[in-house]
């Protein structure tokens, strides 16, 4: 027997849709859902309370996993007399509000940025208990600060505050539409847990170069009414002598005391990192959210409607490959691969370029995220999730 763990896997559609026949139906894909967790759930037992980690999808994208996906998987568990809860964690978006797209219209994004826009964006996606079965649950709190520090010893990180109720839950399940990102290259089960699963301060930290700064030179208590001090949700900023101070160990990058201070430059803001210290960031963030015990994890890929671009931008964009059907896997590294293996090996999709004529579509063998790209490569997440030990790059593939 192959010591290599399995990567379960549904292919998209084989057979032209056609009502009323049985055959039909098992190229359903809610159906291949069932039959990909028929073989994953296997770590559930009755009674256990099952987090079903998801993600809602930011205000304005239209490519982020339909609900009706989420559906058939709190099914499955309560057939096997689990309690599932979906969970989530605030998004990072602290800092933007408004893009000017022209002159009379303009989005605002970072919508999951806190409970209350959160719900809303998740309601109107459908990620309601109605349409999923399951309420949702906000596993970082209602600000995406509460957390509980996990000691590792990561390629950086060294502690990562993971999203403290995560530890309610006795089993996790998690869902991740497998698709692009602008920074990791590509969005599946390793950044579902290692930007999904911390709260905001580990968030922060992955992708940028440190915290914000009190600017001494231009800090002046004459000039203001200590609105940093104030406006500080964790009480991480204080006066000291002639100027404030900020609590590096505490302070969670939300940026309020930069908006309310009305001395310019006086807190300044850290830089985004590169590419590859973002992406080893994030890994290291992986290694402390499986303290919560990898054997009691499962994993659900599904590589569908799959853009360059991640379900957190306000604009997805098309596809950039056709769909490649459903994964299930106890490894997310495995997991991961199987996905990125299969987009390399598909044919590109044409796309219209600004000019309105059709693009030449990549072909088999390229990795398109990374030719589209050139800055991301997904090797990154890899190599340092290898260097975690977080799984095996190694898998074996059975076909449902
Ligand atoms: S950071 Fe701004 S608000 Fe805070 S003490 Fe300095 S000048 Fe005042
Ligand atoms: S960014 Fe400013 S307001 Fe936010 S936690 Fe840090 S010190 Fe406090």
């Amino acid at each position: 027997m192959s010591s290599k763990p399995i990567v379960y896997w549904a292919s998209p559609i084989e057979v032209a849709a056609m009502p009323n026949t049985s055959k039909n139906m098992v190229t359903n894909n809610l159906v291949k859902t069932r039959l990909i967790l028929d073989k994953i759930l296997d770590h559930i037992r009755p009674g256990d309370k099952v987090g079903v980690k998801v993600h809602v999808g930011e205000a304005q994208n239209t490519r982020y996993l339909r609900p009706d996906y989420v559906r058939e998987v709190v099914t499955a568990i309560k057939a096997k007399q689990g309690k599932p809860t979906l969970i989530e964690t605030q998004g990072l978006g602290n800092n933007i509000e408004n893009i000017g797209i022209c002159e009379d219209y303009s989005i605002c994004v970072g919508h999951r940025k806190n409970v209350e826009d959160h719900k809303k964006i998740a309601e109107l996606h459908g990620y309601s208990d109605a349409i999923t079965g399951a309420s949702l649950y906000f596993i970082d709190g209602d600000e995406g600060i509460d957390r509980k520090v996990i000691q590792i010893e990561g390629i950086h990180f060294k502690e990562v505050s993971v999203a403290k109720k995560l530890f309610e839950f006795d089993k996790l399940v998690i869902i991740s539409h497998f698709k692009g990102h602008p920074q990791a290259g590509f969005g599946g089960a390793l950044k579902n847990l290692g930007i999904g699963c911390v709260s905001k301060r580990n968030k922060y930290l992955a992708h940028l170069d440190g915290l914000l700064k009190i600017n001494i030179e231009k800090c002046d208590l004459t000039l203001c009414q200590q609105e940093c001090v104030n406006s500080c949700p964790v009480s991480a900023i204080k006066v000291d002598g002639e100027h404030a101070i900020i609590d590096a160990s505490v302070c969670y990058g939300c940026s309020h005391c930069m908006r309310k201070c009305p001395v310019e430059e006086a807190i300044i803001g850290p830089e985004m990192r590169k590419v590859p210290d973002f992406v080893e960031r994030f890994i290291d963030n992986v290694l402390a959210v499986l303290s919560f015990g990898p054997k009691k994890i499962r994993y659900i890929n599904f590589a569908i409607d799959i853009p360059a671009m991640c379900d957190c931008v306000p604009n997805a964009s098309v596809p950039v490959v056709p769909d490649l059907g459903i994964y299930g896997s106890t490894d997310p590294i495995a997991i991961d691969k199987a996905c990125i293996d299969a987009e390399t090996n598909a044919p590109g999709l044409p796309f219209l370029n600004k000019d309105g004529e059709w693009t030449k579509p990549l072909e088999v063998g390229i990795e398109k995220f990374k030719t589209l790209n050139p800055m991301v490569n997904p090797a990154y997440q890899f190599n340092a999730a290898i260097k975690n030990k977080l799984g095996s790059i190694d898998y074996e593939l059975v076909k449902i």
